[in-house]
């Protein structure tokens, strides 16, 4: 292999190599994604619970002061009934007296079954922030992970940048703008491989980067000139494989 063909090889293999880390680099943060979202949904679900218990609570407040405002109606009524004169009066006050302790003791079951409810969202927010609180610090530790990883693997692209600044330091001008070209336009991949094999008692040769056959006048251009040569399906520059 000439030395023209023997730099861009190497810049391939440094190019190839840069590309999977770049595209690691950009990947491994995605990892956190599914971590975010869990904690999210919990802390979501923490701040719907909260307000449950807000509500609950609000309305065994209400009841209490129903409860309250009732007692002080029969203490007055009580207190009236001392006052009274004639029996009709006083089984009349005697009977909206009962009415409401019956209407009171309602209400009372009522703040009791809705505090026994405060208690139940209370419980549950408390579990429900021990589980944020874990996944917090779970995503907090993946993060550190990620981060050290994105880091080992700036450092490794640092040491391959560098590779390639030393390989563009010895490379063919004009065989680099071609391979550039080729490197966008054919996906990170600007130097191909010919795969010599025998079929049927005859040789064929083959593109690795496309698959397609290469002719053997190609294969005999690649081992005659110094030039780039190109494969006529893919336009990939060629070269023979352990050549
Ligand atoms: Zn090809």
């Amino acid at each position: 292999m000439n030395d023209k063909l023997q730099a861009l090889c190497q810049l391939q293999i440094v190019d190839t190599k840069i590309r999977n880390l770049e595209m690691e680099k950009q990947r491994l943060p995605s990892a956190l994604a599914a971590e975010q979202r869990k904690l999210s949904a919990a802390t979501a679900t923490l701040a719907e619970k909260a307000k449950e218990a807000q509500t609950a609570q609000r309305e065994v407040d209400r009841k209490d002061l129903d409860v309250r405002s009732l007692e002080v109606d029969i203490n007055k009524l009580k207190t009236q009934l001392l006052a009274i004169q004639t029996n009709r009066e006083y089984t009349a006050l005697l009977t909206e007296i009962r009415t409401k302790e019956t209407d009171k003791s309602k209400i009372e079951d009522e703040v009791f079954a809705a505090m026994s409810k405060v208690d139940e969202f209370k419980s549950e927010c408390k579990r429900l922030t021990a589980e944020v609180e874990a996944e917090k610090a779970k995503l907090d530790a993946q993060t550190r992970t990620i981060e050290g990883a994105v880091r080992e693997v700036e450092a490794k692209l640092r040491q391959e940048y560098a590779e390639r600044e030393h390989i563009l330091g010895k490379a063919d001008k004009n065989a680099l703008i071609v391979y550039e070209r080729l490197l966008k336009k054919q996906d990170g991949v600007a130097i191909a491989a010919v795969k010599e094999e025998v079929v049927d008692g005859q040789d064929r040769y083959t593109c690795l980067g496309c698959n397609m056959n290469v002719t053997s006048q190609t294969v005999n251009r690649l081992m005659s000139t110094t030039e780039l040569v190109h494969c006529h399906s893919c336009g990939r520059i060629l070269y023979l494989e352990g050549g």
